[in-house]
């Protein structure tokens, strides 16, 4: 594997070369430091990092697998207070298209998901000073008294920070009351970059780095398991992505609580941020490029995630040699990408397609990765 990417390598230039020896000490077992983050995250040698990264899945995963999870994504709201420079999705308090899905509403989705053999509902919306804590434990409670079988991954650290503030109560207490209630895992969302620097730019008002590690970490110290993600391909620098990997790893450290790593292209359609870097969308070499360095420098991740919603499915099954190891949901309904112009879209059979004709065979799997089939 080492003579093959010295291979590849030889054929670029002196300067993508460089990251051999940083690659070398990837594929030796050794943890990456920030600067050689930065290095890799500066480099074009998309293909020496993807033999990398590859050699590297498949010795966490031996076997040809691509996992992938039944889900449906509920945007309960739309409704919210922090006012994202990347989102399409939210409408202010008193706009004439905000809304709250009624809960039969709710109960209907969740039906339909089931009939379609989904195991887990994806809850996410905006942060909607109407809603409080009752109202998620009650609808938590609702959908687990119905569909027991359902496993409920629902709301990112902000929501749950945004939901302690108007309750005046701890994390760990809204956490708990929300176990209770039904809660299994949460999601990653609102990462975005895991860099205050970026965050007073793109979002303000949002979470800031600490509170969104201090609420996963609360969560894994209960039990409550959670993916990671990132969103990139806006403003950000190659620093600032070292830094949220980096940051995310030692919670992993501490915690062993995330499943996997997530990272999607910001979607730039309809949003003032899109206005802000013209329109500019990230291809498919930053995507690769971040997947292959995500597997390499995670080294305590057991699971990469190919996002084909942002990157389609061609672009997703390239990221099956980058590095990644799951196909993540099937995604029955998501609003919050797709109204910033994410245009991807495939039923469950497309997206088995594509996995068996990347040469890997599709497992289903539940919200923490065990195998089903
Ligand atoms: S990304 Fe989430 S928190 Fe930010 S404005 Fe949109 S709905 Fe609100």
């Amino acid at each position: 594997m080492q003579t093959l990417v010295s291979l590849v390598s030889s054929q670029r230039t002196e300067r993508d070369s460089a990251i051999l020896p940083i690659l070398h000490k990837a594929l030796d077992g050794e943890r990456l430091n920030f600067d050689e983050i930065v290095a890799l995250l500066k480099s074009p040698d998309l293909l020496s990092m993807g033999m990398a990264a590859n050699e590297i899945r498949f010795r966490i995963h031996p076997e040809p697998i691509v996992t992938y999870v039944v889900s449906r994504n509920i945007n309960y709201t739309n409704v919210c207070v922090d006012y994202c420079s990347f989102c399409a999705f939210y409408r202010p308090p008193g706009h004439k298209e905000g809304y709250v899905l009624p809960l039969e509403v709710i109960l209907q989705k969740v039906q339909e998901a089931v009939e379609l053999g989904a195991t887990q509902i994806l809850m996410q919306g905006g942060l909607n000073p109407d809603l409080r804590l009752d109202w998620y434990c009650n609808t938590f409670a609702a959908i687990k008294e119905r569909f027991p079988q359902i496993w409920l991954h629902c709301l990112s650290p902000a929501e749950i920070l945004y939901i302690a503030e108007l309750e005046n109560m701890s994390v760990r207490e809204v956490l708990l009351k929300l176990k209770e209630a039904g809660l299994g895992s949460i999601p990653g969302g609102g990462a975005e970059i895991l860099s205050d620097r970026v965050r007073y730019i793109i979002s303000r008002l949002k979470c800031s780095k600490d509170e969104w590690l201090m609420v996963m970490r609360t969560a894994h110290e209960l039990g409550i398991r959670s993916s990671a993600t990132m969103m990139f391909g806006h403003i950000e620098e190659p620093e600032d992505i070292a830094e949220h990997l980096i940051s995310i790893r030692q919670l992993q450290d501490e915690t062993g609580g995330f499943t996997a790593f997530i990272h999607w292209c910001f979607q730039p359609g309809n949003t003032p941020l899109g206005k802000r870097v013209k329109g500019h969308q990230a291809g498919g070499h930053p995507y690769l490029k971040l997947t292959a360095i995500a597997r390499l420098a995670l080294d305590n991740f057991p699971n990469i995630q190919a996002s084909w919603v942002t990157q389609g499915l061609k672009v997703a099954q390239m990221a099956l040699f980058f590095g990644a190891n799951d196909f993540g949901d099937t995604v029955i309904e998501e609003n919050v990408t797709r109204l910033a112009g994410a245009k991807y879209w495939a039923t469950i059979d497309e997206m088995l397609r594509a996995i068996r004709e990347a040469g890997f065979i599709p497992k289903k799997r539940n919200t923490l990765y065990e195998l089903l089939e």
